[in-house]
């Protein structure tokens, strides 16, 4: 497809839209991107960006930027959250010295993101909530909140977990809460911050903390396994009591956290089948539109910079769009099915009890000291994975 001049409209200014639009606004597409916010705002929280991520922010020219403002990890470390000894240590900065890992403010990614992508020629049209798609009967056709109707070239739909393309494209889809809620807040940080991932496990629980923003503040995910209901929303808050009730058990330091959260946000955990197709009619999704992830693997925003690339790759390297878009879905979807798929299972293994519980402990501790690369080496096919090369 003739991507230089192509007319390009993207749904959602999240990591995946800003970041797709950049890629096609290099090669020369025009790019137009309708967000509903009113604003690109501080929204959410930590976001830890992986090797596999880290590729695409390089190949789109934003690695300077990405380094000023993500904190470089040396370590993940799985801890007990109840008595505080570790578990396990994937010391990063050792034994992958060439493949940065970083966190971040998602606020700051996506200002990033937006600042390339501005450069390199998008508009970004924000208050633009899009009510409507109808796909199938000749051009995309988008109905915004204002009751405008427009037709477009090329749909992007990168319009996150309740996607309006992917509706069109897929039909509604029924995702089922998982009976985990996960309760996110930042914090000031202490001095000293060590620039370390920590998971603190605990029966049907973990903690998981890292600093952002050079160290200035402490990101703080709590996950429970409950009976009771929770909404699947990033804007909803909880009663502090209740994550505090929820790991009064755990170790002084992770407590101590917990007490200086004020307003914690609920997120429901929800499974969502990853979508049967991702393109159709000059359309194609991408991001948590294609594939909704737990957070329990950190993928959701790598995901959406891999899809991202791929798709201006495939577009650009195809005969027509169709060709293009089929080559996308090719590329990506097996990947986007293990990622999620063991994301699911690592729930499990960070909520072990019982003597399940101890037998895992046990031979983590031992490969820890005996094997420290092993852990590391089996995060290869994810971590290693280069959809720039
Ligand atoms: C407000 C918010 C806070 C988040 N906080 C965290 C966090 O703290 N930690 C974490 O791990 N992940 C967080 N995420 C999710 C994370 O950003 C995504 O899982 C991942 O980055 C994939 O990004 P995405 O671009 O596919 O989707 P998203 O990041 O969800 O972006 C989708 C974008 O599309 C816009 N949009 C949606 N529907 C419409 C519509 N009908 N019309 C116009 N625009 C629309 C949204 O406003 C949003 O800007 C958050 C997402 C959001 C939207």
């Amino acid at each position: 497809m003739v991507v230089k001049g192509s007319q390009v409209t993207v749904i959602g200014a999240g990591i995946a839209g800003l970041a797709v639009a950049r890629a096609l606004a290099l090669r020369g597409a025009e790019v137009t991107v309708l967000e509903q916010a009113p604003e690109i705002r501080e929204v959410g929280a930590g976001l830890q960006i992986t090797p596999n991520g880290h590729r695409i922010l390089a190949a789109l020219g934003l690695e300077a930027e990405a380094e000023r403002e993500g904190t470089r990890a040396e370590a993940v470390e799985l801890i007990d959250g109840e008595t505080g000894g570790q578990v396990l240590k994937l010391d990063l900065l050792k034994q992958r010295p060439a493949q940065p890992f970083r966190f971040f403010h998602r606020a700051d990614l996506v200002t990033l993101l937006a600042e390339g992508a501005r450069a390199a020629g998008v508009e970004i049209r924000l208050l633009q909530k899009i009510e409507g798609v109808t796909l199938g009967q000749g051009r995309p056709r988008l109905r915004t909140a204002q009751g405008a109707e427009v037709e477009v070239d090329l749909l992007i739909g990168a319009d996150g977990l309740h996607s309006k393309v992917r509706e069109a494209l897929c039909g509604k889809v029924a995702p089922f809460f998982t009976h985990q809620v996960a309760w996110r807040a930042t914090l000031s940080a202490e001095p000293g911050i060590r620039p370390v991932a920590q998971v603190f496990m605990g029966e049907g629980r973990h903690v998981v903390s890292y600093p952002l923003r050079g160290g200035r503040q402490r990101n703080i995910v709590a996950v429970e396994e409950r009976r009771r209901w929770a909404e699947e929303s990033w804007s909803l808050t909880d009663d502090p009591l209740a994550l505090r009730i929820a790991f009064e058990d755990f170790v002084p330091e992770v407590r101590g956290w917990l007490d200086r959260i004020e307003r914690p946000n609920l997120w429901g955990l929800f499974r969502h089948p990853v979508a049967e197709r991702w393109y159709g009619h000059g359309a194609a999704i991408l991001g948590d539109a294609a594939h909704p992830t737990l957070p329990f693997l950190a993928q959701g925003a790598n995901m959406a910079l891999e899809d991202a690339w791929v798709l201006a790759s495939t577009l650009s390297d195809a005969a027509s769009p169709e060709e293009g878009l089929a080559a996308y879905q090719a590329a990506r979807q097996a990947r986007a099915r293990r990622i999620v798929a063991a994301a699911n299972a690592n729930a499990t293994n960070y909520h072990l009890s019982g003597v399940r519980r101890d037998l895992a402990h046990a031979g983590l501790k031992l490969l820890n000291r005996f094997a420290p690369a092993t852990m590391l080496n089996r995060f290869d096919w994810l971590y290693s994975h280069d959809v720039t090369a």
